[in-house]
């Protein structure tokens, strides 16, 4: 060993022995580890709009499958694909990663057969007051209508993008064309792709360029107020990947399209499909440096429906329409309580999901309006 070499191994041990620097510095590897564990946590919310509790928590629903103006003239293949005995090989069967993944790891509240309830505090049980409840804090009543001028009430995702860990890394992906109103996009400064806005307005990659044109050539089922979710899943997981931000709301939209059409074979389909996404995203997050154990997981809807024949529908004259469910995933959620499916008496508020989840980050949100106090 040369007396250079021995003096840096000498000036280092001095350093380690005052907390400068880690053991391993010489090849970065303790200062890498020091600065993980110490980065703000990461957060993805995630919507699929209007999606029952019933389905959720019970599965494919005997009786709406059984009616014919229901099932799409195709009892045998929902009857197949996600018919059961009980609620719980039902539910398993329409929402697998709910149901072996979230369950045993996670939080998920809404269950009301156990009593575990949900509701919006907004009186409209409609879209656009819902995700004003859910990103404000506040059910503001005044806010009636799917088509209110963009929102003056500040969000979680504004106030997270005002932080300097969070800093420009903040995205939204909707399958609706109301999120840069809800959200009010030119106000937060937040990057809001709803609908069929392609992604090449962020990212002028191949593949950006490829979903961009196939959203713009694909089937219009909703015209132009709202995408088929595949195409806002492909657009937010790309964007994921590779502009890596450090929180994200990501929003589907057909659960609430095809109920409205009165599809429940789509219904279910839909939802399906959006547990699949989640653990593609969620199985993306925990092989991901930075993302793995340091990303909490929000997923909930903004407004339930009516009970049997009025499951298509829902507002505030809909019965049923105010029960919602939200689950949690993340490092650290025993803070909030037991792990698993909710099984003890409780009323819970979507109105305190914004204090709940901003608190879980270690950033409690601030506003110039009431908030609705944390679940823990
Ligand atoms: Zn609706």
């Amino acid at each position: 060993m040369s007396v250079i070499k021995i003096k840096v191994l000498i000036i280092n041990v001095l350093l380690i022995g005052m907390g400068v620097i880690g053991a391993t510095n010489v090849n970065g590897q303790v200062k890498q580890n020091a600065a993980k564990s110490s980065e703000a946590p990461n957060l993805i919310i995630i919507t699929t709009d209007g999606f029952r509790w019933q389905e959720l928590f019970k599965g494919l629903d005997q009786t709406i499958a059984q009616q014919n103006k229901f099932n799409q003239g195709d009892s045998d293949f929902i009857q197949t694909k996600y018919g059961g005995a009980s609620d719980q090989e039902r539910r398993l069967k329409l929402m697998p990663f709910f149901w072996s993944k979230i369950v045993n790891e996670g939080m998920i509240f809404g269950n009301r057969t156990l009593d575990n309830k949900v509701n919006v505090a907004n009186p409209h049980s409609i879209s656009y007051p819902g995700y004003n409840e859910i990103f404000t804090g506040y059910p503001d009543s005044s806010i009636n209508s799917n088509s209110f001028p963009p929102n003056l009430h500040s969000n979680i995702l504004g106030f997270l993008q005002k932080q300097s860990a969070y800093k420009n890394k903040v995205a939204v992906f909707g399958a609706w064309d109301a999120f840069n109103r809800i959200l009010n996009e030119r106000v937060s400064g937040i990057p809001v792709i709803n609908a069929f806005e392609p992604i090449t307005q962020l990212m002028n990659d191949p593949v950006s360029l490829s979903i961009s044109q196939g959203l713009k050539d694909s089937y219009k089922p909703f015209k132009e107020a709202e995408c088929l979710d595949v195409y806002t899943h492909q657009q937010a997981f790309h964007y994921l990947q590779n502009k890596k931000p450090k929180a994200l709301f990501i929003s589907y939209g057909e659960t609430d399209e095809w109920a409205h059409h009165a599809h429940y074979r789509d219904y279910l389909e839909a939802a399906h499909q959006v547990d699949a996404w989640i653990a593609q995203i969620w199985n993306w997050v925990q092989s991901t440096p930075g993302y793995k154990d340091n990303t909490y997981l929000l997923i909930t809807t903004d407004h339930g429906r009516g009970f049997t024949d009025a499951w298509t529908d829902h507002g505030g004259d809909v019965n049923g329409a105010s029960s919602v469910w939200f689950a949690l995933m993340g490092p650290n959620l025993q803070k909030v309580g037991k792990l698993g499916e909710q099984n003890v008496k409780a009323q819970f508020y979507q109105k305190q999901l914004a204090a709940t989840i901003t608190k879980l980050l270690n950033k409690p949100f601030v506003a110039e309006h009431p908030i609705g106090s944390s679940i823990y």
